[in-house]
């Protein structure tokens, strides 16, 4: 079975609330989806984000990079073939990850549809479960206070807050979020790359002086401070993990020899999709360091690969996969079912999403 063309399409799907970091504001998923086909008739899917202030991919070069490189590259590959398939993916045109991983994904939905098993399974098999948190947006104290209740009546019992924007005033936000939800909630803390390490270091003491109980604090200082993030691993107890830091498996290597960050984030659209993504699994299965499986602001499409790579991989621990618990409807048809902070994973072949909008 060959590869026979890639065609592109544009996504956009409101957000129930607008997404604030410290990095940026969006109000909607503006996404390019991908379906690559093959000579029998068989289609899988992808999706691909613009996280320009992260990856640095936009839609232009998103789609750009899938007609002019990857396309060209991969049409006339055979399927079995995967390996060969996702070696020319990485070489044919450097960085450019979100366009890859579209693609990729695209792929390995394909290779599970082929074999007619879900993809966890072709992955793994571990679990058709993951438990994800939902993300609060940097805001208002206060509206970060009404925003939490809402997921926690929600179903989420796990909360990912952002904070990294204000310095000390995020230990108010944070103490007032765990006041309001109670002690059985999980609550991460994201900073963005928004603390230096000293600041980092006294905010999260503080939060520890006061036993707010925080699971982990993700990426508290710049992306390329890797001595900073060092240190801020050495000086506290919550554990620290590493997203923005962490594209590639040679990153993964470099975070975990030099004890830069106690977990790391693995998100596809970083890593350029799932057949790099298992190497960073390989190598945190070396080492002994769990990780945590993440999405850019994506919807169900993207998400879902995600999701099934989340439950193949018993190394992935922990799951922060909100896209579609962000966006204001589901425009898909099949797949995982997204319920709260459960996702069931399908038990049809490949990512399962049987429509995707702008193929017809
Ligand atoms: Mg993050």
């Amino acid at each position: 079975m060959k590869i026979s063309n890639i065609r592109i399409s544009r996504i956009q799907i409101p957000l129930v609330t607008p997404f604030k970091t410290s990095l940026r504001t969006a109000d909607q998923v503006d996404d390019i989806l991908v379906r690559v086909e093959t000579d029998e008739g068989l289609a899988g899917y992808g999706e691909a984000p613009p996280t320009a202030v992260i990856t640095g991919d936009t839609l232009g070069s998103i789609t750009h990079a899938i007609e002019a490189f990857i396309a060209p590259s991969l049409i006339g590959m055979d399927l079995l073939n995967l390996d060969g398939i996702m070696n020319r993916l990485a070489s044919c045109i450097q960085k450019n990850t979100s366009a890859k991983a579209a693609v990729d994904m695209a792929i390995y939905d394909l290779y599970a549809r082929m074999l007619n098993l879900p993809l966890y399974q072709v992955l793994g098999g571990g679990s058709d479960r993951v438990e994800t948190d939902l993300t609060i947006s940097v805001d208002t104290v206060s509206k970060m206070v009404e925003d939490s209740l809402k997921a926690v009546e929600n179903g989420f019992g796990i909360l990912k807050v952002k904070v990294g924007k204000e310095g000390l005033k995020d230990i108010e936000r944070i103490s007032r979020i765990r006041e309001a939800v109670g002690s059985a909630v999980k609550l991460r803390v994201d900073a963005n790359q928004g603390w230096n390490a000293k600041e980092a270091v006294r905010i999260i003491g503080a939060l520890e002086d006061k036993g707010l109980d925080i699971e982990l604090v993700e990426q508290p200082v710049s992306a390329h401070d890797l001595e900073g993030m060092k240190f801020v691993t050495a000086h506290t107890y919550t554990p620290v993990l590493a997203d923005e830091s962490v594209f590639s498996p040679e990153d993964a290597i470099t975070i975990i020899k030099e004890r830069a960050a106690d977990l790391i984030n693995i998100k596809l659209m970083k890593t350029g999709g799932i057949y790099q993504a298992l190497k960073i699994c390989q190598i945190a299965e070396i080492y002994g360091v769990e990780c945590m499986m993440g999405c850019m602001l994506e919807s169900k499409l993207s998400v879902s690969a995600g999701a099934h790579l989340c439950g193949a991989k018993g190394i992935i621990t922990r799951a922060d996969l909100d896209g579609p618990g962000l966006c204001r409807y589901d425009p898909y048809q099949g797949g995982p079912v997204f319920e709260g902070g459960k996702i069931t994973l399908n038990h049809t072949p490949g990512l399962g999403i049987s429509h995707v909008p702008g193929f017809e």
